[in-house]
C-alpha cells in the first residue's frame, strides 16, 4: 500500500496497519526480557536522534516502527517486564489491551449521557460490579445516592473529593471560612493529598501531617488524630477532611479505618480512603478485612490500573453522596444542554470530574472482569503475594539483609544492614546497592525512607512475573551486595 495514500480513516488500511501494530506489540512482549528494565539513556538522548521538525511528506509505518525499535525503545522503562519491581505495578493485560483498543476504536467523548449512553451506563454497571466484588457497603452502589466513577488517577480522585468536601462545608458556613478548614492525614499519605490541598486553596498551615512510625507499622494512630482535632477545635479551626490509606506508598501500611472513621464521623468530617494499590487485594476474602470499617468512609478509591490487569488509566472512585461531587463540579453551559440531562434522570459524568472530556474507559474494566472473572483475578493477586512472601523469606535467610517493615501485600521493604556505628545508618550503602542493581538493567526496584532508614522496595505485581524472576532478582541483589561489601572492607 502506498504510504502517501494513508487516509485519516479507512477500514481496510486500519485492518492492515492495525495487524502490523498488534504483531509489533506482541513481539515486544515476547522479547521484553531482553531489554534493560530501567532505561539506561541520558537526559536529552532523543533530541540527538530525531529531526528538528515534522516531515512534510508522509513516511512509511515501517520507517516509524524502525525508529521505535532503534530510538524509542532504548528510552523506555519496561513497566511490563517480569523483572520490574519498582514503585507499584501498572498492569497491562490482554483483556485490558483489547478494551483499550476498543475504546480507541470508538474514540467517543462521553462527558454527558447523551454523548454516548453506553459509555455512561457501562461505567455505572461495571463500577457496581466491582463494588460488589469488594463487598463495599450498599451506599456506594448506584442504586441509592452514591455510585462510582472512573477518574484518570488516584490523585484526581483525591482532588475531586477534597473539593466536594470543602464546598459542602463552605455552603454551610460561608466562603470566608476557607481559612479555617483543616485536613488530616498521616505522614505516609501519598503526596497527591498535599497537591490537592494546594489546588483546593487549603491554607498550608492547616494541613495536619500526623506522624506514623514503626510502633504501629506506619499506620495512623486514631488517638493522635483525635488529639490534633481537639487542638484545632480549641483554636477555632474547622476539621473537615480525613484521608486514610490502605496500602501506603512507602510500605503498604494499613490505617485503622473503623477507629479513624468513628473520629471523623464524630466531628462531621469527610472521610476518604485511598487504596490505590492495595484495594485490588480486597477482592480476596482473606484480604478483605483490610478495608473493614469502610462503612465509615465517605469515599473510597483504588487504581484498577495498578494491580488489577487494567491498562493505564483507570482509577476507580466511589462516593456515598454523589450530590456532593455534583454540587462542587457541575456547570451547565447552553452548548451542552440536552433533554436527557435536563429531565434529570441520567448521570452526566462531566459533573463528577475535573475535565469535561472523558474516554470510554469502562470498556477496559468490563473486558478484564469478563475475560478473567473473579476467580482468576483472585489467583493473580494471591500469586503475587505468595511471590512477595518468598522474597521476604530469601531476604531473612541472608544475615547481611533485614526486612524493615511487615509485609502485608506484595511489597517487601528491606535493606542491607549497616555496620555498627555506620555514620549515615546505611544510607549510602543501600543507595549504592539500589544504583548498582538498577544500572545493571537486570531488575528495577525503588526506594523510600522509613524512620530515617534508606529502604529498598521490592514490589511484585507485573503480569509476567514468576517465581524464577523473583529468585533471579534476589541473586542480582545478593551479588551486587557482595561486591559493595567487599569494596567497603
Ligand atoms: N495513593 C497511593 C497510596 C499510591 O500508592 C499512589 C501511587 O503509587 C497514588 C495515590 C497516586 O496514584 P496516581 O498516579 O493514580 O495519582
Amino acid at each position: 500500500m502506498e504510504n502517501s495514500t494513508l487516509k485519516p480513516m479507512n477500514s481496510e488500511q486500519l485492518r492492515e496497519y492495525g495487524h502490523q501494530m498488534v504483531d509489533f506489540i506482541a513481539d515486544y512482549y515476547k522479547t521484553i526480557e531482553s531489554f534493560p528494565v530501567r532505561s539506561q539513556v541520558k537526559p536529552g538522548y532523543l533530541k540527538e536522534l530525531l529531526p528538528d521538525s515534522a516531515p512534510k511528506r508522509p513516511e512509511s509505518l515501517q520507517d516509524v516502527l524502525n525508529d521505535v525499535r532503534q530510538k524509542i525503545i532504548p528510552g523506555v522503562t519496561h513497566w511490563q517486564s517480569p523483572d520490574y519491581f519498582a514503585y507499584y505495578p501498572s498492569n497491562s493485560s490482554t483483556a485490558g489491551f483489547l478494551g483499550e483498543m476498543l475504546s480507541a476504536g470508538f474514540n467517543i467523548v462521553g462527558f454527558s449521557w447523551v454523548t454516548s449512553p453506553a459509555a455512561t451506563e457501562l461505567e455505572v454497571i461495571v463500577l457496581d460490579w466491582l463494588a460488589k466484588m469488594l463487598k463495599l457497603p450498599n451506599e456506594f452502589l448506584s442504586s441509592g445516592q452514591g455510585g462510582g466513577v472512573i477518574q484518570g488517577t488516584a490523585s484526581e480522585a483525591i482532588l475531586v473529593v477534597l473539593l466536594a468536601a470543602r464546598d459542602k462545608v463552605l455552603r454551610k458556613l460561608g466562603r470566608s471560612s476557607l481559612e479555617k478548614l483543616v485536613v488530616y492525614a498521616s505522614d505516609q499519605t501519598h503526596a497527591a493529598l498535599q497537591k490537592a490541598c494546594q489546588i483546593a486553596g487549603i491554607y498550608p498551615e492547616n494541613f495536619r501531617v500526623l506522624k506514623a512510625d514503626s510502633n504501629t507499622n506506619y499506620a495512623l494512630v486514631p488517638d493522635k488524630l483525635q488529639e490534633a482535632i481537639m487542638n484545632d477545635l480549641s483554636s477555632g479551626l474547622i476539621p473537615f477532611f480525613l484521608c486514610a490509606t490502605v496500602g501506603t506508598t512507602s510500605s503498604a501500611a494499613v490505617d485503622p479505618l473503623s477507629e479513624l472513621g468513628k473520629v471523623a464521623k464524630a466531628n462531621d468530617m469527610w472521610f476518604h480512603v485511598d487504596a490505590a494499590y492495595a484495594g485490588s487485594a480486597c477482592i480476596c476474602p482473606e484480604y478483605r478485612h483490610h478495608i473493614d470499617g469502610i462503612e465509615e468512609a465517605t469515599s473510597f478509591g483504588m487504581n484498577a490500573h495498578k494491580w488489577f490487569l487494567t491498562n493505564f488509566d483507570c482509577s476507580v472512585l466511589w462516593v456515598k453522596d454523589q450530590s456532593a461531587l455534583i454540587q462542587s463540579l457541575s456547570t451547565n453551559p447552553e452548548y451542552l444542554k440536552n433533554k436527557a440531562s435536563q429531565e434529570n434522570n441520567v448521570v452526566d459524568f462531566k459533573d463528577w470530574q475535573i475535565p469535561l472530556g472523558r474516554r470510554f474507559r469502562s470498556l477496559k474494566l468490563w473486558m478484564v472482569l469478563r475475560l478473567y472473572g473473579l476467580e482468576n483475578l483472585q489467583s493473580y493477586i494471591r500469586n503475587h503475594i505468595k511471590l512477595a512472601e518468598q522474597f521476604a523469606e530469601l531476604v531473612c535467610s541472608d544475615h547481611r539483609f533485614e526486612v524493615v517493615a511487615p509485609r502485608t501485600f506484595s511489597l517487601v521493604c528491606f535493606r542491607l544492614i549497616p555496620r555498627e556505628g555506620d555514620q549515615d545508618n546505611g544510607y549510602k550503602l543501600n543507595y549504592n546497592l539500589l544504583d548498582a542493581v538498577n544500572s545493571s538493567g537486570k531488575i528495577f526496584i525503588s526506594h523510600t525512607v522509613l524512620s530515617g532508614k534508606f529502604v529498598l522496595r521490592f514490589a511484585v505485581g507485573a503480569p509476567l512475573t514468576e517465581e524464577s524472576h523473583v529468585k533471579a532478582a534476589w541473586k542480582v541483589l545478593q551479588d551486587q551486595a557482595t561486591i559493595l561489601l567487599t569494596d567497603q572492607n
